[in-house]
């Protein structure tokens, strides 16, 4: 340790700081130059001198021992450091709150995994699904490549015939033990990662990681009802988890199809169904598609453009409750855009009688329009 620095310079404190002032002080400096956030050389010399001024400093009795003696006073009690003994573990927690103190000291209050388990990462996939399958639900086939444990080492990274063995620099625990100046802390192995365990002769298809690309096919349980965007979840289906880890998940992302004739409103459908002029004028009844095959809907005469007519649960199925929507039918009333001369002569006969009998009975609309144009130029 490099020279011994008045604890209160050390903090930057005056002499009579508060408790409070003093932990402010101590939080500052220790977040400076905790070594594994501050790698300048001194760091840890540095830290380790701010961890020694605070346990003595935070220490009434320590304190007044301090302020009268100095470093070379003489001993509290019989013989030793007058000054040994580190920092509340409480007091730590409350300087530097849960997240921060569980990654600065955290290793040494609440121990470390004995083995390397990790979690495998979750693997994301799209479904693309006609509205006919929607509407049925069930399950699919899925295909996809995913990590996966190596079939040559079975996962273990170890070349076969061999088998991983005790980590020399931490004897098979796993943890090594690390002195900051009063904080003894207990920290994971860097040479084994942990686990207690390095792979002296690595398996040659996976290079030790004991992970390989495998294709699988899964069966995914598809609810009726679902719509583009919604994510479903295989738990244990995404890529292996090494060391003995859980596996991730698969998560499938719903696309759905566009449909030749159906856009999906929710749960309700809506389909457009183009009738001739005399259908529209005279009623008609006509075939349209449902989800459950071919249905005639009788239009009504007098029907005009742009009306709407409800099949009653005739939609796709409500994902989340009983039952199903609805399938709207908007009639679209097609204007003829190619007239035989035949069409015509039959158009021009009717619309000569429409002008004649119009007196007797108008159209609504029409008399309405031309009612106001005249109005208009008038
Ligand atoms: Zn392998
Ligand atoms: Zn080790």
């Amino acid at each position: 340790m490099a020279e011994t620095l008045d604890y209160y310079e050390l903090l930057g404190v005056a002499r009579d700081a508060d408790a409070e002032t003093l932990k402010k002080a101590y939080r500052k400096q220790a977040l400076q130059y905790h070594p594994d956030r501050n790698s300048e050389p001194g760091a840890e010399d540095r830290f380790k001198q701010i961890n020694a001024a605070y346990a003595v400093l935070s220490d009434p009795d320590k304190r007044a021992h301090y302020d009268r003696f100095g470093h070379e006073g003489p001993g509290l009690g019989a013989g030793g450091n007058p000054f040994a003994g580190g920092i509340n573990p409480d007091d730590l927690r409350d300087i530097f709150g849960g997240d921060v103190f569980s990654e600065l000291f955290g290793s040494f209050f609440g121990g470390i995994p004995r083995r390397d388990a990790r979690h495998g990462r979750d693997v994301a996939l799209d479904l693309a699904l006609t509205l006919r399958e929607v509407a049925d639900g069930g399950d699919h086939s899925v295909s996809f490549r995913r990590p996966g444990r190596c079939q040559t080492c079975a996962g273990s990274g170890a070349r076969p015939g061999s088998s991983p063995v005790t980590c020399d620099t931490c004897s098979g625990q796993g943890k090594v033990a690390v002195s900051h100046g009063f904080i003894r802390m207990v920290q994971g192995c860097p040479a084994c990662q942990g686990s207690g365990r390095v792979i002296a002769d690595p398996c040659g298809d996976c290079r030790g990681s004991g992970v390989a690309a495998e294709e699988v096919t899964v069966t995914l349980p598809v609810p009726p009802g679902v719509a583009t965007g919604q994510r479903l979840r295989l738990v244990g289906e995404g890529a292996h988890g090494k060391g003995g880890g859980q596996p991730g998940d698969l998560l499938v992302r719903i696309m759905v199809k566009p449909d030749p004739f159906f856009e999906r409103d929710g749960d309700d459908l809506v389909c457009e169904v183009p009738i001739s002029f005399p259908q529209a004028a005279l009623g008609a009844s006509v075939a349209v598609p449902t989800l459950d095959g071919k249905a005639k809907v009788k239009v009504p005469a007098g029907t005009q453009s742009g009306k709407v007519l409800r099949l009653r649960g005739k939609g796709l199925p409500r994902l989340r409750g009983m039952g199903r929507g609805d399938q709207l039918i908007r009639l679209h009333v097609e204007t003829p855009s190619r007239l035989s001369p035949r069409q015509r002569e039959l158009l021009e006969a009717f619309e000569q009688i429409s002008l004649e009998e119009a007196g007797e009975h108008p159209e609504p609309r029409r008399k309405g329009f031309l009612d106001k144009l005249k109005e208009w130029f008038d």
